[in-house]
């Protein structure tokens, strides 16, 4: 796949990139060696600093990045700023905990002395996805990086102006060379550096398939990954539920800034039949306010999906659910452009073996399920291969705390929209990966919980 910035709402190609070759990346992947082995030694307070710079920096430059996700995977510029911000919030909260975080630990035991330290595994690999160009990698480095580790980002080949501008910032805010690095990189070519005895663990979020074929790789070669891979999470609506308030969660959390394109997005919407007709009204009420159009424009809510692929898929599955007995409740325009956009659909009378039932819809459609009993309606939430989070909307918070123990899923939230928060873990289970980021967890997962035991 060639790598190049291609406007998704005018389809115009910006520039095209030449991917790296076998000597530079030789050249890069010594330069984060060689830099891991001065940056693991780094004190706390010196790579707070830098993060502390780089947080101050992406809120300074965060509409100049919002126009370069906007030309490259059409998300509006209001998104593109938004996700900078939280990026930025997630850069001073591990400038500012990392320390707290990954202090040693005594433990009792029959030794004169025992604790366990956290140190730095060495140069990680980072594989990551275009929905949410800044934010996936800030999310990834700020945690790696605070803890004593290197990076090299092999960034979705259609984001490559935001993966340059990523590796920029970390320059212009003063991080030694090699710290992090992009490469320009197909992924066929990813197995390489995944084998280079200098990568000693992989962090990919993506798709399922590139999920498990980077860590059949890194799994040949002895490797950690923590994958962070696709969803169709649950978004119940109980009969007690405050209805207004469910649609328009249900909105944002469908949407997600992004026309669908999350992976934490709700997929499967489960509607107490009492409530379904009023729970319907209101969402395309609020669906009829959606403006389709060009990203780049300040009055436009939805932007076109990221590739003319995406667009095929989402197509093909909800025409096919059409087929086998969906019914369109609502469905809105798109623009006289040539980009790849497609219409928000909302479709009642879903059954399993529909793929919008089935299946993770990366793109504005929802999908309505109605349920009768509250086992019927935990039945369905957790009828899919993915796991990654979950909306209860209900007025009985003890009911939705039962619900919350029983659904399979890394992230449970109730009468609010399933989202990231640097303070919390995020990941999910399942066929939507393994591992977690973000947290106390996130920052665990790339260091060496080293036990030290004196006699
Ligand atoms: P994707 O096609 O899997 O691409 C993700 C990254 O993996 C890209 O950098 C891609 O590079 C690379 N890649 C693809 N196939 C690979 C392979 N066989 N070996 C090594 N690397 C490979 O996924 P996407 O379409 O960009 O993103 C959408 C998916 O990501 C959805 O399923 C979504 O739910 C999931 N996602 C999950 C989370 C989460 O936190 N759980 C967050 C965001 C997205 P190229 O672009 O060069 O192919």
């Amino acid at each position: 796949m060639a790598i190049q910035s291609k406007n998704p709402a005018t389809l115009e190609i910006i520039q095209t990139y030449e991917e790296i070759s076998d000597n530079e990346l030789e050249i890069k992947l010594k330069k984060a060696q060689e830099a891991y082995l001065k940056w693991k030694n780094t004190s706390f307070e010196e790579r707070a600093k830098l993060f502390l710079k780089l947080a101050d920096y992406l809120k300074t430059n965060k509409s100049e990045m919002a126009k370069l996700a906007t030309m490259e995977m059409g998300k509006t510029l209001s998104a593109g700023e938004s996700e900078i911000e939280k990026s930025a919030l997630t850069c001073e909260y591990y400038a500012e905990n990392s320390v707290n975080f990954l202090n040693s630990e005594k433990v009792t035991t029959n030794a004169s002395e025992s604790y366990i330290r956290y140190d730095s595994f060495g140069v990680l690999l980072a594989v990551m996805p275009w929905n949410f160009p800044f934010w996936q990698v800030y999310r990834f480095a700020a945690p790696a990086l605070m803890a004593g580790n290197t990076a090299i980002l092999k960034h979705a080949s259609n984001v490559p102006a935001c993966a340059e501008m990523i590796e920029k910032s970390f320059t212009d805010c003063g991080f030694p060379e090699g710290v992090f690095q992009n490469i320009f990189l197909g992924s066929t070519r990813v197995e390489k550096v995944i084998r280079d005895p200098r990568i000693v663990a992989v962090a990919l979020t993506g798709s399922e398939k590139a999920g498990a074929s980077v860590a059949s790789i890194a799994g040949s070669e002895i490797k950690k990954c923590v994958l962070e891979l696709g969803g169709s999470d649950p978004f119940i609506v109980f009969a007690d539920a405050d209805i207004d308030l469910s649609a328009e969660i249900a909105l944002a959390s469908r949407m997600s800034a992004n026309a669908g394109q999350a992976c934490n997005g709700a997929k499967r919407f489960i509607v107490h039949n009492d409530v379904f007709e009023s729970f319907s009204k209101k969402l395309i009420e609020l669906f009829s306010k959606i403006i389709v159009g060009d990203p780049s424009k300040i009055n436009t809510t939805m932007g076109p999906l990221a590739t003319e692929q995406i667009m095929l898929d989402v197509k093909k599955q909800t025409e096919k659910s059409i087929d086998m007995g969906a019914k369109i409740l609502y469905k809105g325009n798109i623009p006289e452009m040539k980009g790849h956009f497609y219409p928000p659909i909302i479709l009642s009378n879903v059954k399993k073996g529909m793929p919008v039932y089935d299946e993770e819809v990366f793109g504005p459609v929802v999908p309505i399920i109605t349920f009768s009993n509250d086992e019927e309606a935990l039945e369905i939430a957790n009828d899919t291969i993915y796991g990654l989070g979950a909306t209860i909307m209900t007025s009985d918070i003890d009911k939705a705390k039962v619900f919350a123990k029983k659904i399979n899923a890394g992230n449970i939230f109730i009468n609010a929209q399933v989202k990231s928060d640097p303070r919390v873990p995020f990941g999910g289970i399942k066929r939507s990966g393994y591992g977690r980021e973000l947290g106390n967890y996130g920052i665990k997962e790339f260091v060496n919980i080293k036990t030290v035991w004196v006699k």
